[in-house]
């Protein structure tokens, strides 16, 4: 079998295109144009290449680009002065904090101080609990994005197995509740599962969200199942994944790759969080909404 490639990088393009017409019917509907902040602690270069791709991104939709940087010694007093400005600021319609943060700061504190209605990354702990318990609430984008993917591949979720690599507060356990939603019998597998192989080969849909280059090969994959491939690792060739692709895609059926697969739709979603977060504050419903 070869595996069909699902093109995450054509799949958010059409995302995006069809963002921008949403922002522009939103703008005409309310003339509120949406604001997206991000802030910048430090000068962490994948950090810097991250926000500055997020923030280009928010432009060419029709989102109004906010940006506040700080110093790599920025106090928390600072960077929570910064939060709170802007999350009293009504031309704001998403906050985003650039992770990680320089050592000595404390994320989790920070990242509970954006107010819930502005928690685009929907990392903060209420935004974590709305998900729990599955009442409306912006949710986090990578797990959002591979969602999209499945669906734009036309993948069947209802009654699926499907086996989560990792369980982080970022990707692994908010995109395993998302799964649940939407009625797969879901399993989460991490460091000290045993034989991760027999785990994941009994999935119709694996995702590898480890942060483990190489985790996942053709031995570890059912016949015919999915594979979306989350990693991101930077080698003297190029990005990998935590997927070995081209023995996966001997015995899958759809695989994502790495570039070009879950990377571009995760600023896509937070994009359309952004949009999500204005249409809740002038209360007006949105096709686009998740
Ligand atoms: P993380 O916070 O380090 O979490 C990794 C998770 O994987 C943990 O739950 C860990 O288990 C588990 N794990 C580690 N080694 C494992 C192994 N050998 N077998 C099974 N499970 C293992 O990482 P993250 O923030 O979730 O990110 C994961 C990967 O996704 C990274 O490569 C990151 O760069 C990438 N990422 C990509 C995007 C994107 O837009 N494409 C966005 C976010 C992250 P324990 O809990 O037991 O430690």
């Amino acid at each position: 079998m070869t595996a069909h490639v699902i093109d995450g990088k054509t799949i958010a393009s059409n995302l995006r295109h069809q963002l921008a017409l949403d922002v522009d019917a939103f703008i005409r509907d309310t003339g509120f144009q949406p604001g997206l902040a991000t802030i910048l602690v430090g000068a962490d270069p994948a950090s810097e290449v991250y926000v500055a791709n997020k923030r280009k991104a928010a432009a060419s939709v029709g989102i109004v680009d906010v940006h506040r940087r700080l110093p790599h010694d920025g106090t928390e007093a600072v960077v929570a002065s910064t939060i709170d400005e802007l999350a009293a600021d009504p031309a704001v319609s998403g906050i985003l904090l650039q992770l990680p943060l320089p050592s000595g700061l404390d994320a989790s504190a920070l990242i509970d101080r954006i107010p819930v209605s502005k928690d685009v990354d929907g990392l903060t702990t209420l935004s974590a609990g709305l998900l729990a318990r599955g009442e409306p609430g912006l949710r986090p984008c990578t797990p959002q994005g591979v969602i999209a993917l499945l669906d734009a591949a036309q993948v069947s979720l209802e009654g699926a197995e499907a086996v989560v690599v990792g369980r982080s507060q970022l990707v692994g356990t908010p995109l395993a509740r998302l799964l649940t939603e939407r009625n797969a019998t879901v399993t989460i597998a991490h460091s000290r599962t045993g034989d991760l192989d027999s785990v994941t080969r009994r999935a119709d849909v694996v995702v590898a969200a480890a942060g483990v280059a190489g985790l996942l090969t053709a031995h570890g994959v059912k016949p015919g199942a999915v594979v979306i491939d989350v990693g991101i690792h930077r080698t003297p060739t190029g990005l990998v994944g935590d997927v070995v692709f081209d023995d996966v895609a001997t015995v899958a059926s759809a695989i994502t790759p790495v570039p070009g697969g879950v990377g571009p739709m995760t600023i896509a979603m937070l994009l359309r969080n952004t949009l999500s977060a204005a249409a809740r504050v002038t209360a007006r419903p949105l096709n686009a909404a998740p």
